[in-house]
């Protein structure tokens, strides 16, 4: 384990070390509440694995980072919201948001969603 993962806090939550809400576990993914939500359905879906962001995983693991996806789509239906249409988001950056580099999708259901994001 690298020094950034060691330190990783999705790391932590995937090893069982922090507390989680988990709603799904595939063999390579980790679906968990956000514990900030958004909108009804918040549910973040991570790789077992320590990738950075979205095009790290994307250049390493295109085959996981499709699970992830995967994953994401079966969060919406399990949680109801894949009806009336849901939200993916990978938050890249610290520009665009993100403050957890461990690549997670964002999944934002159960409320309309404004376009264009904040
Ligand atoms: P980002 O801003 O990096 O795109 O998203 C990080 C997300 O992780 C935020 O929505 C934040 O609420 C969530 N988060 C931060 N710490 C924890 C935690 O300890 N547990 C859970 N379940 N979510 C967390």
């Amino acid at each position: 384990m690298t020094a950034s993962e060691s330190d990783c806090l999705f790391c932590k939550i995937v090893a069982g070390e922090v507390p989680a809400t988990i709603v799904r576990e595939s063999a390579g993914a980790v679906a968990f509440r956000d514990i900030n939500p958004q909108a009804p359905t918040h549910v973040l879906v991570i790789p077992r694995a320590h990738h950075p962001t979205v095009g790290e995983l994307a250049a390493a693991d295109a085959e996981l980072l499709a699970e992830v996806l995967r994953e994401a789509h079966q969060v919406a239906v399990d949680e109801g919201v894949a009806g009336n249409g849901y939200r993916v988001v990978f938050n890249t950056g610290a520009q665009a948001g993100q403050t957890v580099f461990h690549v997670h999708a964002h999944v934002l259901g159960g409320r309309g969603l404004n376009w264009p994001p904040g």
